[in-house]
């Protein structure tokens, strides 16, 4: 075991989550990249008390909080994350259709652990339309509120009617739809972590909607270097760019650093091609901002998320 500065506090954290906490683990085998260094103390709390006392712990002792969801859209750096990291991986699973007065709209209700292509499943299953959109794209329901993740079919923030929230600030809150705006991979959900969700769909019919999320799958995987490791689009899009096209047009295609390389079948995926560390992919991401920017005067917006590295001792803080 580690004698960084929270090490002391482990004993704590292993009297009151058991086998719920784990100590110094490499990130890589939770988040889709397989990069990255340790976590400090990575817990999986299984209530809201346990998640109130993670906070009230982290809080007390001034130990730095982080959220991750099943990595799909993080680069944790090779030195790991200090502090306290807060997966919802082992609980907050849960999916429940709730009463409604209109036959055709359904109200489901649905856990911030629970995985994207889990509910859309369940959807299709069960004839509810709404999440096509959703066809394709990994991670889990808290992650994809906090990314307003989505395609050009729709995002999460279409569909929402109601949220959960622990707000690291203010405790645990539950608000409508209308009181938290979301815009293109941006939501107001931060500094707080999503405990459950509450969207809408209507009735509709299975054949036709399993139709559609087959044929947005196959579109995805015609266009999207789907064999290894990624984030999907590293950077964001501009109201008048493709952020692909510019780094295709940069001539970068291809370029390796190590074990990473920007992909030959979409410019804005970097691809871990087996033995990359996150520095690789770093350096990618670096060569492509400079580039693009020496190229074409824009400056380019990561849409992956870098998390870690931070100063032990810091304050307690979310991503
Ligand atoms: C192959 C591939 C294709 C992709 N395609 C798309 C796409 O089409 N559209 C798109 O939008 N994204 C896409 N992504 C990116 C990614 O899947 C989404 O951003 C996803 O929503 C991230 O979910 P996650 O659970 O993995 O979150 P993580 O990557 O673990 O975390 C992302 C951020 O969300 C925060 N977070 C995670 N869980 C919670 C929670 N419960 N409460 C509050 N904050 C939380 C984290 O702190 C972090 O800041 C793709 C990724 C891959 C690998």
């Amino acid at each position: 075991m580690s004698t960084n500065s929270f090490s002391k506090f482990y004993p704590l954290f292993q009297e009151k989550l058991k086998d719920r906490v784990l100590f110094d683990t490499p990130l890589a085998p939770f988040v889709a990249y397989g990069v990255g260094g340790p976590a400090d103390i990575l817990t999986f709390p299984v209530s809201e008390e346990e998640l109130q006392w993670i906070d009230d712990t982290a809080k007390s002792h001034k130990i730095p909080v982080t959220v991750i969801g099943t990595g799909t859209n993080l680069l944790v750096v090779d030195e790991g994350i200090r502090g306290v990291t807060i997966s919802l991986s082992k609980a907050f699973q849960g999916i429940e259709k709730l009463p409604t007065e209109h036959a055709d709209k359904i109200r489901v209700r649905c856990g911030g652990g629970v995985l994207k292509p889990k509910l859309l499943e369940w959807a299709v299953e069960n004839g509810y339309t709404g999440l096509e959109f959703s066809a394709g794209v990994p991670g889990t329901i808290g992650g994809g509120i906090y990314m307003n993740a989505g395609t050009k079919y729709g995002c999460y923030g279409d569909i929402l009617k109601e949220i959960r929230l622990f707000d690291f600030e203010k405790g645990f809150q539950q608000l409508e739809r209308n009181n938290l705006h979301f815009s293109y991979r941006e939501s107001e959900v931060r500094n707080s972590l999503v405990v459950w969700t509450t969207f809408e769909l209507r009735l509709g019919d299975k054949t036709s909607i399993r139709r559609e999320v087959d044929r947005i799958i196959q579109e995805r995987a015609e266009k999207q270097p789907l064999d290894y490791p990624s984030c999907g689009s590293t950077f964001k899009n501009g109201t008048d760019y493709s952020s692909g096209r510019l780094i295709e047009k940069a001539g970068l295609k291809g370029t390796t650093v190590g074990g990473a390389e920007i992909s030959t079948k979409h410019a804005n995926f970097i691809l871990n091609k087996g033995n990359a560390t996150a520095k690789d992919i770093l350096t990618l991401i670096n060569i492509i901002k400079t580039k693009v920017k020496e190229q074409f005067g824009v400056s380019l917006e990561c849409e992956v998320c870098i998390l870690g590295g931070s100063i032990e001792g810091t304050e307690s803080k979310k991503t």
